[in-house]
């Protein structure tokens, strides 16, 4: 069990949405961020698989959505990726207190955390997100369209945080199989771990809230979170470690813009790991991502019949 290679960071945050339009409004328009693909949900062929990401994608800047109309509300609680957290450039905050402000949308007070400003809000169905100022992060291309000035625009993921009752379970599988490194705890309540080698979503936070109730996923919730990897051929080692472990890994799934195995982690939340190519323009040049609805190979015999059973964007 060698521990010669490690994850580089976040690939893409999935999570639970209702509305389309309204979700595909919130984070192009008011957020900035690119659609990058428009797809039906590979498991759930009659539901949206909406991306929003970067210029192109880059691994470590996708955030996708389920949208369920009818889908049940989430529950905060233990054993749930809490919150999703954006980097943006360390004075760019006082933009975005204007923005959330003129959009109508709720958002704490910043407050400092790990020596850094953390802005909270939650988008229309309720997901808990937050901007971090934070300087680097120079692997990511902002949107050319955005309505957001490049300057202060989302670079992509800064990190997330977990909601757990106790954290060294996490912790070691973070360690000593992941190949995340302790950075510090804060009040004994927030542990921080921290990958090498990218610059986006690097940081996962064990955030200990053992009186909260067990968490429940479902609308305004993360589905999971996807780790990067660099090729298929270390997809397969990370499945043997994981296995290794005796965690029950998934064979490996193609989702057409990346390859991927999912584990649930014993405090409960559901992990991926995703290789970085083929990316999204496997299927469409840059400059027409998110533009028209794009199939796998296995569901274009039913292209129409798809079609005539999604929402209009
Ligand atoms: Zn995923």
């Amino acid at each position: 069990m060698s521990q010669a290679k490690n994850i580089p960071g976040i690939h893409h945050v999935t999570a639970i949405a209702t509305d389309p339009q309204q979700n595909f409004q919130f984070y192009t328009e008011v957020l900035g961020l690119r659609f990058v693909k428009r797809t039906v949900n590979f498991d759930d062929k009659y539901t949206y698989h909406l991306y929003y990401g970067d210029e192109v994608g880059h691994p470590g800047t996708v955030l996708t959505f389920f949208p369920w109309p009818n889908a049940m509300p989430g529950q905060r609680g233990f054993g749930t990726a809490d919150t999703t957290a954006f980097l943006v450039p360390p004075d760019s905050l006082d933009y975005w207190i204007n923005r959330l402000d003129t959009n109508d949308v709720d958002y704490s007070e910043p407050t400092r955390r790990f020596d850094e400003q953390v802005l909270g809000f939650t988008d229309p169905d309720g997901l808990r997100l937050e901007l971090v100022g934070h300087r680097g992060a120079t692997t990511s291309e902002p949107w050319h369209e955005s309505p957001v000035p490049a300057d202060h625009a989302i670079r992509g993921f800064y990190g997330v945080t977990l909601a757990l009752e106790g954290y060294e379970q996490t912790a070691d599988l973070l360690e000593n199989t992941m190949g995340y490194e302790y950075v510090g705890d804060e009040n004994g309540q927030r542990f921080r771990y921290q990958s090498t080698g990218a610059d986006l979503g690097t940081v996962i936070d064990l955030h200990c809230v053992p009186n909260l109730q067990p968490g429940r996923v479902g609308t305004g919730m993360v589905h999971h979170i996807a780790y990067r990897t660099a090729d298929d051929d270390e997809q397969l080692e990370w499945r043997e470690d994981l296995i290794e472990r005796g965690l029950n890994v998934t064979p490996v799934i193609d989702r057409q813009y990346f390859h991927s195995i999912y584990y649930r982690i014993p405090a409960g939340v559901l992990f991926e790991i995703a290789t970085d190519p083929p990316g999204f323009t496997k299927d469409e040049p840059v400059e027409e991502l998110g533009s028209t609805l794009k199939l796998p190979p296995w569901f274009e015999p039913e292209r129409e019949a798809i079609k005539a059973r999604l929402p209009e964007l």
